[in-house]
């Protein structure tokens, strides 16, 4: 065991500060990974805040991770010291069930192992990668290819295969008209590879002030939601809506934007129930549908897709110390368009 540096929180409601989490000793199968960088994605702040459920304090998260392996196993096979490698949500999983054999570890029947907040093969609970150094089985660590920009990898560990699966499950591609809800961190990831899959891309924003953006990452199309003459103007409209926004929404509003046979896929994930009428599915014989993260194999797939079509997360890097700060620009939707923190500086 090795106790590394991290920045964590002792409670719900205290900012982050630097503290240590212990990692364990380098396994058979294990690597040991020296983090360049972290992402922030939202769902650490729901994670943190306790808005999912309980948790146990102090904790550490973070799930887009990059970094460099530094030691390996003596049975480990797919990775070797000096290589880029990332790691996303997930640490583990069964690998028995139907769903582990089928690739889709993220829906493994016995649960995933969180790479933040689960409880771990060895009875701890595990720490994300707000922190120097973290030791993964090498089955849950992907190849970063040299031609992403290492900063700019990070975001895609989560951001990034969130809205790809979706997009690939969905058939997003030439011809399809897909919306993409909120331009955040994942927003912004799912308007550039909806683009590069060749698909019409519109972004449904709170209002015009990312416009200019939006339009340089792909999309043909922009509209504010607080216009309520958008709804209106799009109904019938889209194939494809991926919902990213981390508040509810009012979901019959948006399903009435579907064609017929249209999917909304909701990847934003707040607390709360959301109603629906199911009237609003009727017409159009509209589906309503969730998707979390994704399976390895799909992961490794997104990056390679991303290094071939020179996509890359819009980036700010920021020390650890100014970690509480970018949570708050989070909050409220000031983020452009993911944090990345550079982990020398913890
Ligand atoms: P983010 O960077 O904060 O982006 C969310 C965007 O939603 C904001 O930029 C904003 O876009 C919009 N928004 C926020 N509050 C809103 C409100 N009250 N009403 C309308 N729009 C609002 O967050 P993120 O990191 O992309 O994560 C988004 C959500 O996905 C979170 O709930 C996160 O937990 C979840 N998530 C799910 C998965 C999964 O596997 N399903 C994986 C990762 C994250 P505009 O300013 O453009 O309106
Ligand atoms: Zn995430
Ligand atoms: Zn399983």
């Amino acid at each position: 065991m090795r106790l590394v540096k991290a920045y964590s929180a002792p409670s719900a409601t205290a900012p982050l500060a630097p503290a240590t989490v212990s990692r364990r000793d380098v396994g058979p199968k294990d690597v040991l990974i020296e983090i360049r960088y972290a992402g922030i994605c939202h769902s650490d702040i729901h994670f943190m805040r306790g808005e999912w459920g309980p948790v146990t304090y102090p904790a550490t998260v973070g799930h887009e991770i990059v970094g460099v392996v530094v030691e390996v196993g003596p049975e480990v096979l797919k990775h070797a010291v000096g290589e880029r490698v990332g790691v996303g949500c997930m640490v583990n999983s069964c690998r028995e069930c139907d769903n582990c054999k089928a690739g889709e570890e993220q829906y493994c029947l016995q649960g995933n192992t969180g790479t933040y907040g689960s409880v771990d093969r060895d009875g701890t609970i595990t720490q994300g990668g707000y922190s120097s150094h973290i030791v993964v089985d090498e089955d849950f660590v992907v190849k970063v290819p040299e031609a992403i920009p290492y900063e700019a990898a990070a975001p895609l560990l989560c951001a990034g295969i969130t809205t790809y699966s979706p997009l690939r499950h969905w058939n997003a591609g030439p011809g399809s008209k897909v919306a993409v809800v909120g331009l955040g961190g994942l927003g912004h990831m799912a308007v550039k590879i909806a683009h590069a899959l060749g698909a019409d891309v519109t972004v449904l924003s709170h209002t015009l002030a990312k416009k200019a953006d939006g339009l340089r990452m792909g999309a043909t199309d922009y509209h504010a939601t607080s216009d309520p003459a958008t709804f209106t103007l799009l109904r019938n409209r889209f194939d494809l809506i991926v919902n990213t926004v981390s508040a509810p929404i009012d979901l019959d509003a948006y399903l009435r934007l579907l064609t017929l046979n249209g999917t909304m896929v909701n990847v934003g994930a707040p607390p709360e129930a959301l109603p629906l009428h199911v009237f609003t599915l009727f017409d159009n014989r509209r589906s309503f549908a969730g998707s979390s993260i994704g399976g390895i194999r799909e992961t490794q797939e997104m990056l390679d897709f991303c290094a071939a079509n020179a996509i890359a997360p819009e980036v700010e890097v920021i020390p650890a110390d100014q970690i509480n700060q970018a949570w708050e620009r989070v909050l409220t939707s000031d983020v452009r368009y993911r944090f990345v923190i550079d982990t020398a500086s913890l």
